[in-house]
């Protein structure tokens, strides 16, 4: 059934009234009829599955005729601060962090981005990724969208990751700390800051900002995993030895 992420005021009681972008979705794209059911989610942590009563060419209207709570959300919190990357890559990572579970995406202007200053990453692109998070959110079936962020400067990021929790920061220099090693005695439902570099990874000034400010190198193994694959990876470890992949 289509799951549909959807503003909480279009549902009042039992009575759905959808407008906007879902309208073409539901009439043209898919084809629906009323009588169809779809699966609205409104960001409550609640799935609501609906009957299509009427369908025009501005508004779907609908009723409420089943209510669950959804157990979709890791109990892990993890955020992935991201070194921004070129082309769809940085969109490949959104789409399948989604998917995974990753509660928050921050982007990260770190020293060896492509492009040079936070204000190259414009309004049309941040609502392109915000429809692809939006759009894994409902594949995957997620209760909560994850949170996006404005791109912020690589030493801030540290900053607020440092306060917020664990944080760590995959290094390909690290030697000595593995990932599951920094992950011992780490409560299931704890806040986890990731940091991932871009392409050409983090300079070794980067990695002395990020210790003073209590982020944690760690390696990832013997492998070198470019910068869409690193997140991804880690991110799934994460959630795997904390018990939140099932
Ligand atoms: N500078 C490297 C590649 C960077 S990979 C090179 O060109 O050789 C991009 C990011 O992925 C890194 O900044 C790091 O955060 C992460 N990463 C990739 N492989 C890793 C590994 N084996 N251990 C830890 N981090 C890794």
């Amino acid at each position: 059934m289509h799951r549909f992420f959807v503003p909480p005021h279009s549902i009042k009681e039992s009575r759905v009234v959808l407008r906007g972008t879902i309208v073409h979705q539901i009439r043209d794209v898919l084809r629906m009829r009323p009588g169809d059911d779809i699966v609205l989610l409104d960001n409550s942590g609640w799935a609501q599955r609906a009957e299509l009563v009427t369908i025009d060419r501005d508004a779907v209207r609908g009723r409420v005729v089943e209510k669950w709570k959804l157990e979709t959300e890791p109990q892990t919190r993890i955020t992935l601060y991201q070194g921004l990357l070129k082309g769809q890559k940085f969109e490949w990572v959104l789409q399948k962090g989604t998917e995974i579970g990753i509660i928050a995406f921050m982007p990260v202007m770190a020293a060896r981005c492509v492009i040079s200053t936070v204000n190259d990453v414009s309004d049309a692109r941040i609502e392109r990724w915000e429809k692809i998070i939006v759009e894994a959110a409902e594949q995957a079936g997620r209760a909560a969208l994850p949170h996006l962020s404005n791109a912020i400067m690589f030493p801030h990021a540290c900053e607020q990751a440092g306060r917020a929790g664990l944080a760590l920061i995959p290094w390909e220099g690290e030697r000595s700390r593995g990932l599951r090693e920094a992950l011992q005695d780490v409560p299931k439902s704890k806040e986890i800051g990731l940091f991932i570099g871009p392409e050409g990874g983090f300079t070794e000034e980067e990695i002395a900002t990020a210790q003073e400010r209590g982020v944690i190198p760690v390696s990832l193994g013997p492998r070198i995993l470019r910068a869409e694959t690193a997140g991804l990876v880690a991110a799934s470890a994460i959630l795997y030895e904390l018990g939140d992949l099932g």
